[in-house]
């Protein structure tokens, strides 16, 4: 939540954080409506969370004497009136709205609780038109549930798009918002193992951060929607470039391309920063010997901030050909000269039985996210790169029983990164493959085959998490008719063109080496080359 000043000498940081807390002060200053929160614990019940909620607020209230505290037991007859029943719960504004917390409001989650204090200040749920279109056909009562963790960068998103549908309809939709580390049975009961999972009515109707509008058009349907399009009336913005994808590579390239002068918005789906912001530890982007991915994504999203307008939480529905090209979100509308594809890629799947059931209770692709929920559970950790081994250390660090599972001998990995794991004694079975993933409700055991010994085991697991690396993210791209070489990427000319006049690519859909650093030199490249080709269109060679 505040603004990261780590790369900052101490001066310049503290008069960062100083101007960054008289903003939000007068933020608050001009917000109409009180903002009174409740906190119900249990009698004698004083536990971590407790403390947090009490820390946190505190902190708030120095910003603005709005924000009030009410502290009561939970046999107190207010939470027979609002039905409280869990402790610690944080209630916001609970006279107008059905919102409770379930724990704290900690780590990325203090984002999620600013957000919604300024949201109750203003009285408004600032839903866009589109999703106020759809929220307005719901009539029946909405109970919903999202399951977060202070570590999940995905989180506030999906927690945010459901505070928004509780303020707007306040007689409809009730919201409980619960952290899986405060509340491990809740979580066990639904079989959330991963986050953020939003339930309406105990039906599951998200998994991950979805768009506001595709969240909104899920809790209408009580079923998870993958897609919204709008309705031709969206918003119309003129861009010289329109970066889709707000990683490293999109997010250098629009500083360069504003620097340049170019009329520059980036869209991004899902979190800011790509697979960066759920890495543990960066320790090879020059400047920083170690600092936390989501912390480096911070840091270069507030740099980016100062020139480019981001609009996050916005998927490309379609896009049509140019120059310029019209391309739909699912909020508005780009006309754009020119377009970047910088969508990175997505995890890759084993493709197992088991997998693809289990995936959300026990099966997980993110250990910052929910790795929190395994503390003292034992899980496996299947790859043998770079992400398997530094994401086994993080689970281990936090104290979970990890084994390493690789199908070779010999790890891909870096051997500083292989080298801790040998040296903290993490289990590994070499030669192995993962085969199948059993459970019913929830993961309990792998099966597995060795090549070496041609066994076959099981091998008892309360998690599988997968790091196998990632598959470049070229649906958009395969979508307006671009080519795709041999390896699955973007064919490119090596100056970022694309098969398309006017489409570029840049960062890990376009192959390489993929580290941040790379993705990051690519972004700028691309910016520069557009910017060459937007004062001599390469595409109008013989037709002046
Ligand atoms: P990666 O380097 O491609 O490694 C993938 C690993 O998963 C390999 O060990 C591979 O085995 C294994 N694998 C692939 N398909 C499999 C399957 N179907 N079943 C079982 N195992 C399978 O991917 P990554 O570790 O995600 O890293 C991606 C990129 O990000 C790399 O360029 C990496 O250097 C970078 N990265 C860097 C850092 C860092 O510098 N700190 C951290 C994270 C990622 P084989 O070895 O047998 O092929």
């Amino acid at each position: 939540m505040q603004q990261d000043t780590s790369h900052m000498d101490p001066r310049e940081s503290e008069m960062a954080s100083q101007a960054y807390l008289q903003q939000l002060k007068a933020t608050f200053d001009q917000l109409p409506n009180e903002i009174p929160l409740y906190l119900f614990t249990a009698k004698g019940h004083e536990d971590v969370f407790t403390h947090a909620n009490r820390e946190v607020i505190r902190a708030f209230r120095q910003l603005s004497n709005k924000i009030t505290l009410r502290e009561y037991d939970l046999d107190h007859e207010l939470a027979k009136k609002w039905k409280v029943t869990h402790s610690p719960t944080l209630l916001i504004a609970p006279e107008k709205y059905a919102i409770q917390w379930l724990g704290a409001p900690m780590g990325e989650e203090a984002r999620t609780f600013l957000e919604i204090l300024i949201l109750i200040g203003m009285g408004k749920s600032q839903l866009s038109d589109q999703s106020l279109k759809v929220i307005k056909r719901i009539d029946s009562d909405r109970r919903v549930k999202i399951f977060v963790s202070p570590t999940c960068p995905y989180c506030p998103q999906q927690a945010i798009n459901a505070v928004k549908a509780a303020i707007e309809m306040p007689d409809r939709v009730s919201l409980e918002i619960i952290d899986i580390q405060s509340e491990p049975e809740l979580a066990d009961q639904y079989s959330a193992q991963s986050v953020p999972q939003a339930f309406a009515n105990d039906v599951l109707i998200g998994q991950g951060a979805q768009p506001e509008e595709v969240f909104v058009f899920s809790l209408e349907k009580l079923e998870a929607q993958t897609i919204f399009i709008p309705e031709s009336d969206a918003e119309l913005i003129e861009t010289d470039l329109l970066i889709v994808g707000g990683g490293p590579a999109g997010l250098t390239a629009g500083i360069y391309a504003v620097r340049s002068g170019m009329r520059t918005a980036i869209v991004e789906r899902d979190a800011l920063g790509g697979q960066v912001a759920t890495t543990p530890i960066v320790e090879n982007y020059p400047g920083f010997t170690s600092v936390g991915g989501k912390s480096l994504v911070d840091i270069m999203v507030s740099h980016a901030l100062q020139y480019v307008q981001i609009f996050q939480g916005e998927a490309v529905v379609d896009i049509q050909p140019g120059p310029p090209f019209t391309v739909k979100t699912n909020r508005r509308q780009f006309h754009s000269k020119t377009i970047l594809l910088a969508t990175g890629a997505s995890h890759r799947h084993l493709n197992i039985p088991g997998e693809a059931r289990l995936s959300g209770r026990g099966v997980s692709y993110c250990s910052t996210c929910d790795g929190p929920l395994f503390k003292n559970k034992k899980v496996v950790m299947v790859g043998g790169g770079n992400s398997a081994v530094t994401e086994a250390l993080h689970l281990f660090h936090m104290g979970i029983d990890v084994t390493l599972i690789h199908r070779r001998d010999k790890l891909r990995a870096q051997e500083f990164l292989a080298q801790q794991l040998f040296d903290n004694n993490i289990s590994i079975l070499w030669d192995t493959e993962v085969k199948e993933i059993r459970g019913e409700e929830r993961v309990n055991e792998v099966l597995l085959f060795n090549h070496k010994t041609e066994e076959t085991t099981e091998f008892k697991t309360d998690g599988v998490f997968i790091a196998i690396g990632y598959t470049p993210a070229v649906e958009l791209a395969q979508q307006i008719g671009l080519e795709i070489n041999e390896d699955g990427y973007i064919k490119q000319d090596g100056k970022h063109r694309t098969t398309l006049p006017g489409v570029y690519s840049a960062g890990d859909v376009e192959g390489g080496y993929k580290q941040i650093v790379t993705a990051s030199g690519q972004g700028a490249e691309a910016a520069m080359s557009i910017f060459e080709d937007l004062i001599n269109p390469y595409w109008l060679d013989g037709q002046n």
